[in-house]
């Protein structure tokens, strides 16, 4: 069992840090909030009250953090404390470019960097279920593989430090384009008539069939568990899906791609969020695409 510091006890890290800590590990936790520190504190973690002291001792760091720029902070205030962990994960969802250079820092310091985002939300961090998608050597990947376990479903090595950055960018950049055109098609059915369970039984079994149906079906009563039957509380936010679709813009631009589906996307998933949706699931788009005219 390995010695974790967990930084970023929020929606995500906290029940996450949760399962690590059931699953026996000796998980020691950061955050700034003090309620996100009692609650992971009630669940088995070890709380401590800066990045610095919480990395002291630790083999592994765990960030799970809002952003590039805080990820790289705490990197840089570990980086620079007395003991320095061997290994670094960072799970939260930020820029391919920003992954490459934290992964610099750390390495030039003689440890090991991970990007490793994951997908399946809130209920798959409760569940220990989630999808992680993991860029950096394969001895750092090997190293990681056991930690990970206890908050997954899969773990997938994708190459390259930045390369589970770049598989993020790119599997919600689809999702997005997916869950607009979904939402374009079902109110198309409906203004030719069509019953909302009709639609469901063969597009649901054709070749027209996604996740954002099967699971995410933004019309209420076909998928018993989807957010539309709960006024689209989330499951995803759109201001989180907002946030991936900006970072997925940038490496598009970075790498002159033009990704057009992605960069519609993008504007009207700006717009839903301007107009004070972000707190929805983003499947709730299909109310922007019924105002359309
Ligand atoms: P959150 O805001 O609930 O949690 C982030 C936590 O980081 C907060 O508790 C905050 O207080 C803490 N924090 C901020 N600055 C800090 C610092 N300097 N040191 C220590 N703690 C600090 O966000 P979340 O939903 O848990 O998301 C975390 C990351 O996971 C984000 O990058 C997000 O994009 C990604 N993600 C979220 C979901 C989701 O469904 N919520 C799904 C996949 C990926």
């Amino acid at each position: 069992m390995a010695k974790i510091a967990f930084l970023g006890l929020g929606n995500m890290g906290g029940p996450m840090s949760a399962n690590l800590a059931n699953a026996g590990h000796e998980v020691a936790g950061f955050d700034v909030v003090p309620e996100a520190r009692d609650k992971a504190a009630a669940a088995g973690v070890t709380p401590f009250e800066s990045a610095a002291e919480v990395a002291k001792g630790a083999e592994v760091i765990i960030t799970m953090l809002p952003n590039g720029a805080l990820v790289e902070q705490v990197v840089r205030e570990v980086l620079d404390a007395e003991d320095v962990p061997r290994l670094f994960i960072d799970s939260s969802t930020i820029a391919v470019a920003e992954a490459r250079e934290i992964a610099s820092l750390v390495e030039d310091a003689g440890s090991r960097f991970l990007d490793a985002p994951v997908s399946g939300g809130v209920a798959g961090s409760q569940a220990g279920t989630l999808a992680f998608m993991v860029g950096g050597s394969k001895e750092a990947f090997d190293e990681a593989h056991s930690i990970l376990e206890p908050m997954a479903k899969s773990v997938t090595h994708c190459g390259a430090t930045g390369n589970g950055q770049a598989v993020k960018a790119c599997n919600n950049m689809i999702l997005a384009v997916q869950q607009i055109v979904l939402a374009e098609a079902i109110v198309l059915g409906e203004r030719l008539g069509l019953e909302h369970q009709a639609f469901y039984d063969v597009v649901s079994n054709a070749t027209g069939n996604s996740w954002s149906l099967s699971v995410n079906a933004p019309v209420p009563d076909v998928v018993p568990t989807s957010p539309a039957n709960h006024d689209f509380a989330p499951g995803f936010s759109s201001a989180l899906m907002l946030k991936d679709l900006k970072l997925a813009m940038a490496s598009a631009e970075e790498t002159g791609t033009d990704t057009e589906l992605g960069r519609i996307a993008a504007q009207q998933y700006g717009a839903f969020v301007d107009e004070g949706n972000g707190g929805l699931d983003f499947s709730a788009i299909i109310n922007e695409v019924r105002n359309r005219r």
